[in-house]
């Protein structure tokens, strides 16, 4: 702390991300990055403009990009809105779409950015409990509020919330803006974008990072209604006009356009997933259902610090939450068959098996 910090900073809790350590021997599944590479198509697409173009500024309303998001969800470009991940995305949505004099709704156990961001904006947020099965029940969410906010499925649970209960959480909760973090939904999830025409406070918030594997990139995006874009548009041209580089939006329409390789790669992490839940499940974890790229799970006799700390002592990194409730949980993001069977390995020979 320094005198010459400005009372705000002083205040902040910042996020603290997952573990990027600096050794690429270590078995990596903490961070739920997808195990497969960016599309070839991306890689090529981004190699290309790395040339005298560089020397000027990007498009700074991502035009193409846009076009081609609205197109891919056969929605109008003004209902597409693009920025420098999802973070950011989030972001601008605390900034210019809740309403910083009534409390933000989200879960309990949910992204652990959220509360963050409310500090930074000064937005009061109140937590609701997930069920006992750590599901989302959305009767819960019909009190006053500036905003609802959670991500489906749920983060760091793994949780699908239907389609149908959103819809029912967007048919009682008209007078806010519901914002639903899809980071996930490319694994198995039914996404909301289908719904944005039918509702205007519905904002829907997706990301390059997962299953397009281009978290090293920085994109992610926002649908809804043109007027809720809009005022993300406002923010944005306030704060910073090209957050997208020439190499992130020529990298991010090449993935979004290459939908083989996507489905092929999601598919494949799919399968695994119930593979890896099986032999998790042998081996004495609960295991709550996931349509996500990673597995919540809970051993029935071993505590999840002692688990985490022995698959790191064998280079495997998951990651341990020391919090209220899932501090008995690990939360362990599928890699690829190697990776994972590194994994169970490492367990076995913990386990003493
Ligand atoms: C990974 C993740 C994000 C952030 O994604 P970026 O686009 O990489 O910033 C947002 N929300 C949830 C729930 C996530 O898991």
């Amino acid at each position: 702390m320094s005198r010459y910090w400005s009372p705000i900073v002083k205040d902040l809790q910042p996020y603290v991300p997952g573990e990027q350590p600096k050794l690429n021997k270590l078995t990596k599944l903490n961070t739920n990055e997808n195990p497969y590479g960016p599309s070839p198509k991306a890689l090529a697409a981004m190699r290309e403009v790395l040339g005298d173009g560089l020397r000027l500024y990007p498009d700074p309303n991502a035009d193409s990009l846009r076009g081609c998001i609205a197109e891919y969800y056969q929605l109008d470009a003004d209902q597409v809105f693009v920025g420098n991940g999802s973070d950011e995305v989030l972001a601008h949505v605390f900034h210019a779409l809740f309403q910083h004099g009534k409390p933000l709704l989200f879960p309990d156990i949910t992204y652990s950015f959220y509360p963050v961001y409310c500090k930074l904006y000064g937005i009061p947020c109140e937590a609701i409990p997930l069920d006992e099965d750590f599901a989302i029940q959305v009767a819960d969410y019909t009190g006053i509020n500036g905003g609802i906010i959670f991500p489906n499925p749920n983060a760091p649970t793994g949780r699908l919330l239907a389609l149908a209960d959103i819809r029912r959480l967007l048919e009682v909760n008209n007078e806010t803006v519901v914002v639903i973090d899809e980071a996930y939904v490319d694994f198995g999830g039914e996404s909301a974008v289908t719904l944005v025409n039918d509702y205007p406070n519905l904002l829907v918030i997706q990301t390059l990072s997962k299953s397009r594997s281009l978290a090293g990139l920085r994109v992610g995006l926002a649908v809804g209604h043109r007027e809720l874009i809009e005022a993300l548009e406002r923010v944005k041209n306030s704060f910073n006009s090209y957050p997208l580089d020439r190499v992130a939006l020529a990298g991010a329409e090449a993935a979004i356009r290459d939908e083989a390789y996507f489905r092929e790669c999601c598919d494949r992490v799919i399968a695994d997933r119930e593979q890896l839940r099986s032999e998790l499940n042998t081996r004495g974890f609960d295991v709550l259902p996931s349509a996500a790229n990673f597995l919540f799970c809970e051993h029935r006799s071993e505590a999840a610090a002692d688990i985490a700390a022995a698959l790191r002592a064998d280079g495997v990194i998951v990651r341990h939450f020391n919090q209220r409730r899932i501090d008995n949980f690990l939360r362990i993001t599928v890699g690829t068959v190697e990776q994972n069977q590194l994994l169970l390995e490492s367990l076995d020979r913990f386990f003493g098996a």
